[in-house]
């Protein structure tokens, strides 16, 4: 089991006349009933008792780490900067090696706090409710906030560690980008001289089959699935949608642009995620 990407909107209204009189229409009442959502899926976070939490790259933006396919994407405004997160090119370009290190040595996430989102999934916790948070991000933030560590679940993994590719020793990420610093411009393992890697999961490297079935089972076994800032396009992550809406769970999106599964969800929040997440969030 590998990552998978599925992209595409769904198409665009009809152009008709009467078809575009009657999708104003459903438009006008969307726009009625998207004034009150917030506060409706405020009465269901708090009636709600076991919430399972996905989020993606959208709810560390406001903390100033780019997201990857967002307007403002790292990916979106450097195609071949994707090249670097797939494991065959890593693993056999040296260059690109050294390219990377510098791109991690540089990353805003080393100066990066969590945020008023971020924040109010705390308070999730705090209640009782949160059963896990799945995150598809790799930047610790949820912990760092305060999250317990053994409710966050990290489906690709954490750039704050490195493991080696040949005999898997981890290590804090900076104690590797201080020999950086120092000069070495691609370290290799102290242990075994393997190539050291972010510890988190390159397009073309397996995911933790633990990891992904823990994920799907607090998404089977949740009341209230709130899916953030995900542009749920990735797999099996996304997988957590369809798998708590089969479960009869409520599933609320919340995010700032249209997702690949707002026709599955019972509410979409668009808009600023931290803002949105403080005020469904007591
Ligand atoms: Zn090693």
């Amino acid at each position: 089991m590998s990552l998978t990407v599925r992209g595409g909107n769904r198409a665009a209204a009809g152009t008709h006349a009467r078809e575009a009189a009657i999708v104003n229409a459903v438009a006008d009442q969307r726009h009625t009933e998207q004034k009150d959502l917030p506060a409706q899926v405020r009465r269901w976070v708090r009636v709600a008792e076991r919430i399972t939490v996905l989020t993606g790259a959208g709810i560390s933006t406001d903390s100033g780490i780019p997201d990857f396919r967002g307007p403002s994407g790292v990916w979106t405004k450097n195609p071949g900067a994707e090249r670097t997160a797939t494991l065959q090119h890593y693993l056999s370009d040296p260059e690109l090696r050294i390219a990377a290190w510098q791109t991690r040595l540089h990353h805003p996430m080393w100066s990066a706090e969590p945020n008023a989102g971020h924040q109010a999934l705390v308070r999730l916790e705090e209640a009782g409710k949160l059963q896990a948070l799945v995150t598809q991000n790799i930047d610790e933030l949820h912990q760092r906030a305060g999250h317990a560590a053994d409710l966050v679940v990290e489906v690709h993994g954490t750039a704050r560690w490195t493991r080696c590719w040949s005999c898997g020793d981890r290590r804090q990420m900076s104690e590797t980008l201080a020999r950086v610093t120092a000069g070495e411009q691609d370290p290799p393992c102290e242990q075994c001289g393997g190539i050291l890697k972010s510890d988190t999961i390159s397009f073309g490297q397996d995911l933790v089959p633990d990891v992904i079935e823990r994920a799907m089972r607090a998404s089977a076994e949740c009341d209230l699935l709130l899916a953030i800032g995900s542009t749920l396009s990735v797999y099996p992550a996304a997988n957590c949608v369809p798998v708590a809406k089969a479960a009869g769970a409520l599933v609320v999106i919340v995010n700032g642009e249209a997702t690949a599964m707002d026709q599955l969800a019972d509410a979409v929040l668009v808009g600023s995620i931290s803002d949105l997440l403080d005020r469904i969030v007591d």
